[in-house]
């Protein structure tokens, strides 16, 4: 990801090496190159101009600025940047100083919750934290079956019921559950739809209601660019959301919706998905992908 993007702010950052010093002149063509990478790059264009108006003011502040050469000033810009529109600090998940602390995770279906649920697991059993999974996708079997079998690979509990057609009533038997057996996390797994609607937001807030999660997360699919940014917004204003987490970013998509749901959902991105085995999961840290980008 972001491949196409980092290209096209090579080549603008190659064009100002060649100068001898910023100008207006020479910023607003840079300028320019910037804005039309980002748009390319599928990024919300509300996001495009607040930047675009960001690095040009500063831009133009730094024109007195002697001691670096042009491209290292603009490439300073873009890059604080890129880290602010990106959240700025890498933003951890709240544990709770009594256990159990609760996460849900929701998102469209085929959005890669069932595996962020392994994945999380896996990350927080690295940090020598006991997990308890809970399949509540109540009209799917298979999301049941995959998640019993994750847990299996991970050696972690799963609390199911295939029985019950009760979300609400299989959350807080879960959470009862890791309280039993003190466990330091429960992960919820939520039912996904293809599209949102009313009844699956209804079933949310009822096992938001119900347990008090301390994290409710968004699981965004990065391949589906500016839609995972609107589903979000949408999730938001709905259930309200505590953090996200960008799967697929390994993909071939073009990174815009990474680089636009924080300005747009004032939810900031904690972990990234980069890839489909459970160890392929990082802490989303802003200034290290903002590196990334401008390579
Ligand atoms: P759910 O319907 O939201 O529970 O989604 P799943 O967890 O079943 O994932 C849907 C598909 O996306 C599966 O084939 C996963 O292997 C895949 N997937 C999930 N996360 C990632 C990721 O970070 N990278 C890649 N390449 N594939 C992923």
């Amino acid at each position: 990801m972001f491949a196409a993007l980092n290209e096209k702010l090579q080549g603008v950052f190659r064009k100002l090496r060649g100068e001898v010093k910023l100008t207006e002149e020479n910023i607003k063509e840079a300028i320019k190159q910037v804005r039309i990478a980002l748009l390319e790059a599928d990024v919300n264009y509300k996001v495009v101009k607040k930047f675009i108006d960001n690095v040009q003011s500063k831009a133009i502040g730094e024109i007195v600025l002697k001691s670096l050469t042009p491209d290292q000033v603009f490439i300073k810009l873009v890059h604080d940047e890129l880290v602010s529109i990106l959240g700025s600090h890498t933003s951890k998940i709240n544990l709770k100083p009594n256990p159990p602390t609760v996460i849900m995770l929701v998102g469209l279906q085929g959005s890669g919750k069932t595996t962020t649920a392994g994945k999380l697991a896996k990350y927080f059993q690295k940090d020598g934290r006991s997990t308890l999974l809970v399949a509540d996708d109540i009209y799917r079997p298979a999301a049941i079956d995959q998640l019993i079998v994750l847990g299996n690979q991970l050696k972690t509990d799963v609390f199911y019921d295939k029985e019950s057609k009760n979300a609400t009533e299989i959350a807080v038997r879960g959470v009862d559950q890791a309280k039993k057996s003190a466990k330091d996390i429960v992960i919820i797994d939520t039912a996904g739809r293809l599209h949102i609607d009313e009844d699956l937001m209804k079933e949310l807030k009822s096992i938001k209601n119900a347990v008090n999660p301390d994290e409710i997360l968004f699981v965004a699919d990065a391949m589906i660019g500016q839609d995972a940014v609107n589903v979000a917004k949408q999730f938001n204003e709905a259930i309200g959301i505590t953090g996200v987490i960008f799967t697929k970013l390994d993909g071939d998509a073009r990174g815009g919706a990474a680089l636009s749901i924080m300005e747009v959902t004032g939810v900031p991105i904690k972990f990234v998905g980069i890839g489909e085995k459970l160890d392929a999961f990082e802490l989303f840290h802003p200034d290290r992908m903002a590196s990334r980008i401008l390579g």
